[in-house]
């Protein structure tokens, strides 16, 4: 906990740097500029370490960098401009025409369209596979399989993936492992410590925290960091911002606080939803009921804010009718912010179409925010028995 202290609130700021301010600077600047031609030649020699131009480094943006690699305990991170810049970046730097790549099903809806359609048009193929069997992915291993792709847990289900097992296979044949790991935070799942390769996060969810930026983060060895920077980091720009990386900076300073709540308000509200008689199933990855619970309690600290609950509905409109009946809870995508949002698998697709769902069309996705956590249980029971 000290060492997540000195992460959080010392790592990387050297305020003697920028006249003692306790809030590092925004660098907003796009260039740097040399006081000879020789300084100038060493700076763009470490263009990842040094100023020189901020598609490649920004002091901001260097001080979350620190801060990022240590929490999820890598040698290095890399900031993006969102968390599907950060996925594409770790992917693409891994393969060439001809590999193959084999990814838990139903990931990231990006993540699955980068897989099954953009690198197509590259001859790199895709084999998806049940991850909650990591023989499924040892079975699908071929000569020219390169990256074993893990998100765990995912956000609609929570299913699992055995990150130990499935990296133990990954080295038996030379591949790479990369794991989504923005469910967890690097506060509640540690994957570089299971030997995972390359970590990925949507920062847009709890590292930044209050649903104003989209980022993303990349971790991993200095050897692929700097082999990422020089080419998918540079050549594809995707950078972030050095506003929107003070942003970021500014959010992870209460990342454990927002962590501990919403990890609290969902195991209390799970707890008195757990029994209700409108309630189907209940999908939380650290819910007794959870046919993962044991591995997730091996491999994660604690649950986090989002869990869904299948409904006893006969229609998707009466599904609609429940989501529409809440009062504190927004209903929209993405999840980590400070508020409480409500997700239904049915507002996926049109009506006509929503068992073309790969999940099941009454589950209703919800994320619980900071708010006070009797005030937001209150509202799903009154919506519960709002006789939908
Ligand atoms: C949101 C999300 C992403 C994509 O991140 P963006 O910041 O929206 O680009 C990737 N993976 C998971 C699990 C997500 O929830």
């Amino acid at each position: 906990m000290s060492n997540l202290s000195h992460i959080l609130y010392e790592l990387g700021e050297d305020r003697s740097l920028y006249s003692n301010a306790v809030s590092p600077p925004v660098y907003q600047t796009s260039n740097f500029a040399f006081s000879s031609v020789a300084e100038m030649r060493s700076r763009l020699a470490d263009e990842m370490d040094y100023p020189f131009y901020t598609r490649g480094h920004n002091p901001t943006v260097a001080i979350l960098r620190k801060k990022l690699a240590a929490l999820e305990g890598t040698e290095e991170a890399l900031v993006f401009g969102s968390g599907s810049a950060a996925v594409a970046a770790a992917v693409l730097s891994e393969v060439k025409s001809g590999d193959h790549i084999i990814s838990v099903l139903n990931p990231y809806s990006w993540t699955n369209k980068l897989f099954n359609r953009y690198l197509k048009r590259f001859g790199v193929e895709t084999t998806f596979v049940d991850g909650t069997h990591p023989e499924n992915y040892k079975n699908a291993i071929r000569p020219e399989t390169r990256i074993l792709y893990m998100e765990s847990p995912n956000s609609f289900t929570f299913s699992l993936q055995d990150i130990e097992a499935i990296v133990k296979i990954a080295r038996e044949h030379g591949c790479t492992t990369i794991l989504d790991n923005s469910y967890s935070s690097p506060l509640y799942q540690n994957p570089a410590g299971m030997g995972v390769d390359i970590i990925v996060h949507s920062a847009t969810k709890y590292l930044n925290g209050h649903s104003d930026i989209v980022a993303g983060v990349l971790c991993t060895s200095r050897k692929k960091a700097e082999h990422i920077f020089e080419t998918e980091y540079m050549n594809t720009g995707g950078i972030i911002s050095p506003h929107d990386a003070w942003l970021m900076l500014r959010g992870l300073r209460t990342l454990p606080l927002r962590m501990k709540q919403v990890s609290e308000s969902t195991a209390f509200i799970l707890q008195k939803l757990e029994s209700h008689p409108r309630i189907e199933k209940i999908w939380y990855p650290f819910h007794p009921s959870h046919p993962q619970h044991q591995l997730a309690q091996k491999q994660m600290k604690a649950g986090a804010g989002q869990f869904s609950l299948s409904l006893k509905a006969k229609s998707p409109e009466e599904i609609d009718a429940f989501c529409n009946q809440l009062k504190h809870f927004l209903i929209a995508c993405s999840w980590g912010g400070y508020e409480s949002l409500v997700f239904p698998v049915c507002g996926l697709s049109d009506a006509a179409n929503y068992h073309s769902s790969p999940f099941p069309w009454n589950m209703v996705r919800f994320y619980i925010g900071l708010e006070d956590s009797e005030y937001l249980l209150e509202d799903i029971l009154q919506a519960l028995e709002s006789g939908i």
